[in-house]
């Protein structure tokens, strides 16, 4: 009884996408079915220490290959875990992960990027269809009975019909296209692994007929001979030594272990030995993964328990913040048949994080040591390295000694050392300013203060910035302030202003705190602005208003405090200014510029544009 089924929409699309568009990489279709089938060794693996039914199962696990070059055929199989009738609907005629939506809307038109982002996206099995014009999947589930036949031409439907197989696990034959049958070829195929799968823990053996010819002359004889060669290395190259190992072997490992196309940027390669032994190998990338800031993300860390593997979806394994590292745990405490479920408390784990944690850190610290390096690396993972300011107390200095930061003064972004090395020796904070975009924040009328005072200050226009940063109190002993807080401006002890001033502008300051009265808290004299106007923030505002941002909580607009600066021309003719209806003109448009100077937007605009209109109408 064959049963016709229809792809999914995303899958149609994608599918389409990689006969038509992405043929510049043709040749990593292999890549992605040897990892299938290298998965699907180790989840079997697996199941027959942890699962009663396949406990008695015995198996050798391995990956054979033949081809067949008249018939333009290439057949891969496994003796792993296997797909029932739901698996291969749910796995090869829908995706499931949310991340295909996102695949799809992250292709760049150019097909080079293109083709390296299928590999990350986990769409691998369909890049068969690069190559192939038909597929053909046999499969059976370990500790099931019946085995399924998948066909597709991978033009929008598929069929599923039973089918016999012997043994557990997955064959499946691609009929190659006729521009592609090139790759039926022993050396093609051979390449191919050693290219980006030579490391994968099981051995892959290719199926080929060697001819040989026999005597002289006229009877020369040609006789053909089955062969069979084990074409990659097959061993687990985080258990070599160091020593043996060359920065090629490391490179090669990462891009067939994480499908990135590119060189790592660098690698820590630690072995434990002693109270716990276990041995870790991880990679820092030199891309952002496409799913960084996705809340799905894929975890880059896999577990192995004495190299069997048990996880690749645990996201507990490092620190989130680290969540762009790549590599492998293998603990030789664990108990094999350890569950995923209780991974979670476990103590080993645990300390097995911690340490792992330290080491990538320094080793990014090391990073830091060459400055084109490290751009490229705080390029990409700057951000969610600051997320670390708040959920890893402990490593919270390693962390802040990492970070770079814009400033007012400086082009390049700098770290606080260099802030602190820098710092006139009056001056006892760091101070930082916080806004949506750094020429708004170049902007602010409050740097004009701490320039006034030779002050640097830190300019913070990342969203992460405002929940991280109100929780750093201080950088070696020197305490961070929020440059707009109250607090700060009074270390910079400017603005005092004699009695006899204060009297001259009473008036002024209470007409505006009238006008304004429900938008601002105070109105206080400046005579170190060199514009008219400037809002001031308060610390504790800023505090709440983080705390209640990450309870999910609106942020009720708070109330700032308006500066006047007595010396500027506009706020000395103001304190003239006697028709009330015009006073109040002006007051309204000078607070709305000093907002638009600090957040870039203002609630009424439609207000404030009038007002501007009536006021140029007047002047022209
Ligand atoms: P991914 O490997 O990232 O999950 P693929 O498109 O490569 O994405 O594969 C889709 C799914 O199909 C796999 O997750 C797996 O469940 C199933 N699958 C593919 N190949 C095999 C195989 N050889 N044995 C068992 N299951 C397989
Ligand atoms: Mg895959």
């Amino acid at each position: 009884m064959s049963k016709k089924h229809i792809f999914q929409t995303e899958i149609n699309q994608l599918l389409d996408l990689m006969i038509h568009s992405l043929y510049s990489n043709k040749e990593i279709f292999l890549r992605e079915l040897i990892s299938n089938a290298s998965d699907a060794l180790d989840k079997l693996n697996y199941l027959t220490l942890t699962d009663e039914k396949l406990k008695n199962l015995t198996f050798q696990p391995a990956i054979t290959i033949h081809f067949d070059e008249t018939k333009k055929t290439i057949t891969l199989e496994d003796n792993g875990i296997g797909m029932n009738e739901e698996d291969l609907i749910n796995h090869l005629g829908t995706i499931a992960k949310s991340g295909t939506k996102s695949f799809l809307s992250n292709l760049s038109g150019d097909k080079k990027k293109d083709s390296a982002l299928i590999g990350q996206f986990g769409v691998g099995f369909y890049s068969a269809f690069m190559v192939a014009d038909k597929i053909i999947v046999q499969t059976k589930k370990a500790g099931e009975n019946q085995a399924f036949a998948w066909i597709s031409d991978g033009k929008g439907e598929y069929e599923i019909n039973p089918c016999t197989k012997e043994s557990q696990g997955t064959q499946i034959t691609l009929y190659l296209k006729d521009e592609d049958k090139h790759f039926a070829s022993k050396w093609e195929i051979e390449n191919i692994i050693k290219k980006y799968s030579d490391h994968i823990q099981f051995p892959i053996f290719l199926h080929y007929t060697q001819s040989k010819f026999e005597g002289e002359g006229e009877n020369k004889k040609e006789t053909k001979e089955d062969k069979v060669d084990q074409v990659n290395n097959a061993k687990a190259i985080w258990k070599i030594s160091k020593n043996e190992l060359k920065d090629e072997d490391y490179k090669e490992f990462y891009k067939s272990f994480s499908h990135d196309n590119s060189d790592p940027l660098s690698w820590v390669h630690t072995k434990v030995e002693g109270n716990l032994e276990y041995t870790t190998l991880f990679f820092i990338p030199k891309n952002a993964p496409f799913d960084l800031y996705r809340v799905d993300y894929q975890s880059g860390v896999k577990l192995y328990v004495k190299r069997v593997f048990i996880t690749d979806d645990d996201k507990e394994l490092l620190p989130q913040y680290l969540r762009f590292v790549k590599g492998i745990i293998d603990s030789e405490d664990l108990p094999l048949n350890v569950s995923r479920e209780i991974l979670q408390q476990n103590k080993i784990l645990a300390n097995i994080k911690s340490a792992s944690t330290k080491k990538i850190l320094s080793e990014i610290a090391n990073l830091a040591k060459d400055e084109k390096t490290y751009k490229d690396f705080y390029d990409n993972f700057g951000k969610v390295l600051k997320e670390g300011l708040y959920s890893d107390y402990e490593n919270k200095d390693k962390i802040l000694e990492l970070l770079r930061f814009h400033t007012n003064t400086q082009d390049s972004m700098i770290s606080l050392k260099t802030y602190k090395d820098s710092m006139p020796s009056d001056q006892k904070s760091i101070y930082y300013l916080l806004g949506e975009n750094l020429d708004l924040l170049k902007a602010s009328p409050l740097l004009e203060k701490y320039a006034k005072k030779g002050y640097s200050v830190l300019l913070l226009n990342e969203e992460v910035d405002s929940f991280v940063m109100p929780n750093v109190s201080e950088y070696e002993k020197t305490p961070l302030k929020d440059a707009s807080s109250k607090n700060a401006l009074e270390e910079l002890g400017l603005d005092s202003i004699d009695e006899n001033t204060q009297k001259d502008f009473e008036s002024l300051c209470n007409t505006i705190k009238e006008i304004t009265k429900d938008q601002i808290k105070d109105v206080k004299l400046s005579n170190t602005l060199q514009s008219p106007v400037a809002l001031i923030g308060e610390e504790e505002n800023a505090m709440m208003a983080n705390l209640m941002r990450q309870m999910g909580q609106p942020v009720p607009p708070t109330q700032k405090i308006l500066e006047i600066n007595i010396n500027h021309p506009i706020i000395q003719k103001l304190k003239e200014v006697q028709d009330k209806a015009t006073l109040e003109d002006y007051i309204v448009l000078l607070l709305d510029s000093a907002a638009l100077l600090e957040k870039g937007s203002i609630q009424n605009a439609k207000n404030f544009t009038q007002k501007l209109f009536a006021l140029l109408e007047k002047q022209l």
